[in-house]
């Protein structure tokens, strides 16, 4: 008799376990988190209803599901209930209390940066659009504070900047003398202005994209509080720009983004890639996977329009962000697409608002092609307008090209995933894309 009971249970667990929802996340049923709300999104099969704390969850016609739960301090217990049984997710929410770190002045001290390309911030924040600069390895600085994990670096009378202590190297007694100016050149070409300035050692330097002009400005502290060199070069109307060094001498860059489509080089970045998958759908899809079919699709488009498209992966490879840069950086890329799709918001107050196409971009001189694309992409798309922003991905974040990321739909949201599941969505995205590089290509500044 106890032998039947046994196997009527299993026999009812399997039933239940093949018909019950199936969620991507939370994947723990136990956790601890830092957020204020708890995100919960996956894949309902069959008819079955789902509601989340006593909530009804929208169920999108594929199945895909995604509910946002408010934490309170402390323990959170959660109850998953569908047709087919229930699931109780404990959720403790860890309570962060901010303190003011305070800042630490003390009498000025030199620091050489250790590596090439360490930003130099507006703020001691390791985050954010806050980058004066990326300095190289050996650049000589003044520090005259800390904060947290950062030295204040005095630039000027009115600049400071701050570097993260693990980026410099803090030096007592120094034998190396003062930087002392060399000299300067400046060179004009149909297309770029190239200015030059050197000094006997590596000074720290900060580079602004105002209204109509880069400034580039070289500091000298050590000589004097009032030792700024400034280099102003006018910008044309879609202009990208450099710097280089070589020992004590800078380069400054900026040149006009070519007319000829046979001279223009676009590098189409399909996002993530082998073991990386990027963000994972309500029905448990790839992102690498769908960045992959649009770039193929948008690099064809591409070459046919007579653009030189260079992809960074055209297969399932691992690929760093490091390397995806550097590929663009070696082909001189005047403009670089980095494809994605979006996954949970940073605050998923309300899940179901957070849907559509957007177009992230870091430097100004992006700014317009991404409203390009975003307003191509929600046409061939039928996307919601999720509009343009700012942010601070590395692959974005060089000036030496027009850079930026496309997020085509949310793989977390039901009612996208039903429009990144249709047969023709790489096809739509890859056309969207294209037409809106041509007309930014193609418009009167
Ligand atoms: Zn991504």
């Amino acid at each position: 008799m106890k032998k039947w009971v046994l196997l009527l249970i299993l026999f009812v667990s399997v039933v239940m376990h093949a018909y019950a929802f199936e969620l991507i996340r939370p994947t723990e049923k136990k956790s601890i988190v830092n957020t204020n709300y708890a995100f919960f999104y996956g894949k309902a099969k069959g008819y079955e209803s789902i509601s989340i704390n006593d909530e009804r969850v929208y169920i999108a016609p594929n199945g895909a599901f995604a509910h946002s739960v408010k934490l309170k301090d402390g323990e959170n217990r959660i109850m998953v209930r569908s047709t087919y049984g229930m699931q109780i997710y404990n959720i403790y929410k860890n309570t962060i209390k901010n303190q003011e770190i305070p800042t630490e002045d003390f009498s000025p001290r030199k620091a050489y940066v250790k590596c090439d390309n360490t930003p130099l911030r507006s703020t001691p924040v390791d985050a954010g659009l806050n980058r004066m600069s990326h300095l190289y390895q050996g650049t000589s600085l003044l520090i005259n504070g800390s904060k947290g994990s950062f030295y204040r670096v005095f630039l000027s009378k009115n600049k400071q900047g701050w570097i993260a202590k693990d980026a410099v190297v803090v030096v007592n007694s120094d034998s190396e003398g003062m930087g002392e100016f060399l000299g300067m050149n400046s060179e004009r070409f149909k297309n770029a202005i190239i200015q030059t300035i050197s000094f006997t050692k590596r000074l720290p330097y900060t580079i602004e994209d105002t209204d109509k002009e880069i400034l580039f400005r070289v500091y000298n502290p050590e000589l004097s509080e009032d030792s700024v060199y400034n280099i102003n070069i006018p910008k044309p109307d879609k202009y990208i720009y450099s710097v280089k060094m070589d020992e004590g001498e800078y380069t400054f860059k900026v040149k006009k983004l070519t007319e000829n489509i046979n001279e223009c080089t676009i590098v189409v970045d399909a996002g993530h890639g082998g073991a990386e998958k990027g963000a994972i759908g309500c029905l448990g899809d790839e992102e690498k996977d769908i960045n992959l079919n649009i770039a193929i699709q948008l690099a064809q488009m591409l070459k046919a329009e007579g653009f030189n498209v260079i992809m960074t992966r055209d297969y399932d490879s691992n690929l760093s962000l490091n390397d995806r840069v550097q590929i663009a950086k070696d082909n001189e890329a005047d403009i670089f697409v980095s494809i994605h799709l979006n996954s949970i918001p940073d605050i998923p107050m309300d899940i179901h608002k957070n849907r559509g196409t957007s177009v992230y971009y870091f430097n100004k001189n992006s700014k317009d092609l991404a409203e390009s694309l975003v307003k191509n992409v929600t046409k061939t798309l039928g996307t919601r307008d999720d509009g343009v922003r700012t942010a601070s991905f590395a692959v974005i974040r060089p000036t030496n090209y027009i850079g930026v990321l496309v997020e085509t739909a949310y793989m977390t949201n039901p009612l996208d995933s039903v429009i990144y599941g249709s047969k023709d969505f790489a096809q739509k995205a890859a056309k969207g894309i294209c037409k809106g590089i041509l007309e930014y290509f193609n418009s009167e500044g």
